[in-house]
């Protein structure tokens, strides 16, 4: 905690990358992880039901599952958002970069948040391109339909869907120009996650998370903590 208290008093350029450790603080579960919605009773696993042929070919009964399982209205943003947002007021955090769509970080305060999967308060119209908050699809109950007739669709990536090119940019330019780099809440099993880690040029690579991941060795800081507790704590 000492060496990250330095490092972190010490920039003024530091970027956070968060995966969704950060958010099952503020109890939005992990679908990847073995408690979260894999072992749920559902006809397929999440990454088929959030998958965009599914989207396409069982319109309906995706978005009966995103709509229970992937919207969290009602959560709040925890310590890590809090200190994150406050860091960034201070003139010492960059940006967020982040794998959540949960839309907590811009809660907590934090202006420059970099969704590389996009996020579950923007919906669009897939014909005339109209955009709707989240109420569209909790009115709705079914699949939602825009003023012009067409599907409102998340502007969510969903699996087989390719990343935004305008952010992965963005992300990979904080990330080229960062002093410091703080990863938390992921094991960096997921793409894009581990490629935008070797756009990193400095030498102040902070890992948190609860458990090992496979790039500790590569890091010169590994904390295997809570990040909330850890961002708190500084
Ligand atoms: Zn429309």
């Amino acid at each position: 905690m000492d060496e990250l208290k330095k490092i972190v008093s010490s920039s003024d350029n530091i970027v956070f990358f968060g995966g969704a450790g950060v958010s099952t603080e503020s109890g939005i579960p992990d679908f990847r992880s073995s408690n979260g919605l894999f072992n749920e009773k559902y006809r397929f696993p999440p990454e088929t039901m959030l998958s965009y042929d599914f989207f396409k070919s069982n319109m309906a009964e995706f978005y009966e599952f995103y709509i229970n399982k992937m919207i969290h209205l009602d959560a709040k943003p925890n310590k890590a958002h809090i200190k994150l947002a406050e860091l960034e007021a201070a003139g010492k955090l960059k940006a967020i970069i982040t794998q959540n769509i949960d839309g907590l970080h811009q809660m907590a305060g934090s202006k420059n948040v970099l969704e590389l999967h996009g996020s579950v308060h923007r919906n669009n119209c897939m014909s005339c391109g109209n955009t709707y908050n989240v109420d569209v699809l909790l009115k709705e109950n079914r699949i939602p339909l825009c003023t012009c007739g067409k599907v409102i669709k998340p502007d969510v990536v969903l699996y087989g869907e390719g990343l935004d090119s305008d952010i992965l940019d963005e992300a990979v330019r904080f990330i080229s120009d960062a002093d410091v780099l703080i990863i938390g809440g992921t094991s960096l099993n997921v793409y894009p996650a581990a490629g935008l880690i070797n756009y990193y040029k400095g030498n102040k690579l902070v890992l948190i998370n609860k458990s090992a991941t496979s790039f500790d060795g590569r890091a010169d800081l590994v904390i295997n903590e809570s990040i909330g507790q850890v961002l708190d704590d500084l």
